[in-house]
């Protein structure tokens, strides 16, 4: 069985093609990085054009690098949502056309459940894991228990994690997407230098808050020189990265608590989303699932970042369970994993 997925949410523009035996066939991303980057964040109505333009080229790209046609294809799945509507209906519009012309079944896949479903076609692992999904619009703290079935033990009250990366990077001067840059300038800064807050470590729950955090950043570069010196944006980065790194750590640490209390084996704990890319956080979260006594598994990097290959996996999940969607599947700007948690907050995360 061989799945095309596409992914248009945001500013990648993605296909990919997998197979049951979790073989990536082919994997093209085309990053729209540069065509952002005047306006310092990712602007809406330029994305949704950019994928227009391209989308098509992707997709016979991924095909010529699996050396298939479609006639090889069971399925095509795409990014029906969450994520910036314009792109979305792009990938969703151009996904239906083909599935329509071809007479194949259609998969309306969610972003956050690609995201979620990577460790599958990675590692192969079983149901139930537990899952730290950190990503650009998302911080949240999972249980798995199938395809579809996710229960949310935990959420960001304010900003999601890769935003507060972006931002801090976009108040040091260091460009977009933050994350990587960060990264890469905290690795000459001391992170002892500024006092900065650890966020919601104790809290008796699983949620996340970077809002208070960024703030501090903000004050205190505030109170330094300015331009900045390559020193100072080298210890804030190196400060922040720490807080995050801290925090998720300790919500993390209280996740695999109420995991074990449900499940007697060990299990797997998943990192995904495209903040597990950075490799300091990896290794403190790491570090927290193998004292106890957990499985760590984070996706390669290519994965963690928006790809279609995520996705075509996440359609070719539901297609084995017959999970397929009909052509009036609507793109979705906000669609939570898991709706009961979300309605609870009255967020649409
Ligand atoms: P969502 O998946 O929640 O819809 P998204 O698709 O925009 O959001 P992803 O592509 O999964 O997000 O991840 C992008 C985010 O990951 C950006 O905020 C980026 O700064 C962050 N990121 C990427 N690499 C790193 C890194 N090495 N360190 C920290 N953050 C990173
Ligand atoms: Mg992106
Ligand atoms: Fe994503």
């Amino acid at each position: 069985m061989i799945v095309l997925g596409i992914e248009t949410s945001c500013d990648e523009t993605a296909a990919a093609l997998v197979d049951d035996q979790r073989r990536i066939l082919a994997n093209v991303v085309l990053s729209q990085i540069e065509d952002h980057a005047p306006y310092g964040g990712v602007v809406p109505e330029v994305a949704a054009r950019a994928h227009l333009a391209h989308l098509d080229g992707i997709i016979r790209q991924a095909l010529a690098e699996a050396g298939l046609g479609l006639d090889a294809v069971d399925g095509i799945a795409v990014t029906a949502g969450p994520g910036l509507i314009g792109g979305v209906a792009v990938g969703v519009m151009t996904a239906k056309g083909i599935a329509a012309a071809r007479g194949l079944p259609f998969l309306g896949v969610n972003h956050l459940e690609g995201h979620a479903l990577t460790a599958r076609l990675t590692d192969g692992i079983e149901f139930p894991y537990l899952l730290l999904l950190v990503s650009g619009g998302h911080c949240q703290l999972l249980c798995v228990d199938g395809v579809g079935r996710y229960r949310r033990w935990g959420t960001t009250i304010d900003d999601a994690v890769g935003e507060a990366f972006d931002k801090v990077a976009k108040m040091l001067g260091l460009g977009h997407p933050g994350g990587p840059l960060v990264e890469a300038a905290a690795r000459g800064g001391d992170p002892r230098r500024f006092a900065l807050p650890r966020p919601m470590i104790g809290r008796p729950d699983c949620n996340f808050s970077f809002s208070g955090l960024k703030t501090a950043v903000r004050r205190a570069v505030a109170g330094l020189p300015q331009p900045l010196a390559a020193q100072d944006v080298a210890d804030l980065c190196a400060g922040f990265q720490d807080s995050v790194a801290a925090s998720l750590a300790d919500r993390a640490k209280r996740a695999i608590a109420m995991f074990h209390v449900e499940h007697s084996g060990n299990g797997a704990f998943v990192v995904a989303g495209g903040v597990a890319a950075n490799q300091m956080l990896r290794a403190r979260l790491s570090a927290v699932a193998e004292a106890a006594g957990m499985r760590f598994i984070a996706p390669p990097l290519k994965l963690c970042t928006d790809n279609g290959a995520m996705i075509a996996w996440a359609g070719l999940e539901r297609l084995r369970l017959g999970l397929v969607d009909g052509l009036d599947c609507a793109p979705r700007p906000r669609w939570p994993l898991d709706p009961t948690a979300a309605a609870a907050t009255g967020a649409g995360v």
